[in-house]
């Protein structure tokens, strides 16, 4: 599946942002089955109300989210890169990841030590991008040499791997990050197999005082324009109030949102811009007993899609029974959009759209 790393400095809230992601999703384990995987890895449903919407026409006995896996990856520190901390581990460990949930803290209290001595929110965004491009950058240099060599041989592909690695490095050497790298579309498979720290996609959770968790604060509003400035996202959240809502009854849930006056947990603003950044999308299978929502890439054709359900659905594939969202909810379920005309057979080299409910034929 899909990862997304958490990182960040220390005492930025990490932990508690981590803790409340997987207490939410244990919470629902009645109807989704939440696995911890590891200590520091668990999988979130991934909230969309649609399901309900399509549940509630197809009088589905159950509703299955899909799901996305968060990794708290704590050591960062200043010097990573040089082996401080946790260092290498660290770096290991965000290699693996997909997106990185980058927290910044925002939130003034003196009895929480902030590593650095003062709240500074731009000013720990760079240090932690410091670390992860001169990780980078020692990476790249490593392999130059032999590269070169390879090159001088005659070797086509190390010509074009050191190209694009020359331009990888002099952004890196003038303090910019690797996913900035203009390249052309048939680099990108070279590009990802460098496996390159700061090529990628980047969010940032600004943990904020309570009082702000609706509308940000200054200092949130600093990472916003930054976050503007370089393409990425930003959310605004309160660990410590998720940390607290994570843990109450549903019912309980809705109350103490209201009394804060937010629309839904903050949490579900993390998850959704996660899934976002990964340009992920999601298609439904909507029956009787089950409305369940999958995962897959922008851009994956039917039968990949079908893989995502069962290898056998892929093998096998014969055409996709395709309503879009819209269709299906204004004609009142798959008769209705079928007497429409709005049913239609798609092939192998249909491209899945978000929100599709899909119904596979195959072949065994
Ligand atoms: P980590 O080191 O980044 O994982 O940080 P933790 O999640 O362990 O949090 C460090 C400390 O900050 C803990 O004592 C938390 O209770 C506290 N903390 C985390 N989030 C908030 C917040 O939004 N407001 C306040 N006041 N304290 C927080």
């Amino acid at each position: 599946g899909f990862k997304c790393g958490i990182v960040g400095l220390p005492n930025v809230g990490k932990s508690t942002l981590f803790n409340a992601l997987t207490q939410t999703a244990a919470a629902q384990a009645a109807n989704y089955p939440f696995c911890t995987i590891e200590p520091n890895v668990g999988e979130v449903a991934v909230p969309d109300p649609r399901l309900t919407t399509l549940a509630g026409i197809a009088g589905s006995a159950q509703i299955i989210p899909t799901r996305l896996t968060f990794v708290d990856i704590a050591g960062l520190v200043r010097g990573a890169s040089k082996g401080e901390g946790l260092g290498n581990q660290f770096l290991a460990n965000i290699r693996e990841v997909d997106a990185i949930a980058h927290v910044v803290r925002c939130f003034e209290d003196g009895d929480v030590t902030h590593v650095e001595g003062k709240i500074d929110p731009i000013a720990d965004i760079e240090t932690i991008e410091t670390e992860l491009m001169l990780a980078d950058l020692d990476s790249l240099e490593k392999r130059v040499t032999a590269l070169e060599k390879k090159a001088r041989g005659g070797d086509k592909e190390a010509k074009e791997s050191l190209d694009l690695i020359s331009r990888a490095l002099t952004l890196l050497r003038a303090g910019k990050p690797a996913r900035l790298v203009e390249r052309k579309p048939e680099e990108e498979r070279a590009f990802g197999m460098l496996g390159l720290l700061t090529s990628k996609p980047v969010l940032y959770v600004c943990n904020v005082d309570e009082g702000s968790a609706r509308d940000g604060n200054a200092f949130s509003a600093r990472v916003f324009a930054r976050a503007a400035e370089e393409g990425a996202k930003a959310v605004v959240v309160s660990a410590k109030i998720e940390s607290e809502i994570a843990v109450l009854p549903a019912e309980e849930q809705a109350d103490y949102l209201a009394a804060i006056d937010l629309e839904e947990p903050g949490l579900n603003r993390v998850i959704r811009a996660g899934y976002e950044l990964l340009g992920l999308i999601t298609y439904f299978t909507v029956g009787p007993k089950e409305a369940r929502a999958w995962t897959i890439t922008r851009g994956t054709r039917a039968p990949q899609a079908a893989g995502v359900i069962h290898t056998d659905f892929e093998k096998g594939f014969i055409r996709a029974e395709t309503i879009a969202y819209a269709d299906y909810v204004a004609l009142k379920g798959e008769a209705g959009a079928r007497d429409a005309g709005k049913l239609r057979l798609e092939g192998k080299d249909y491209q899945v759209a978000d929100g599709d409910v899909l119904h596979f034929r195959f072949a065994t």
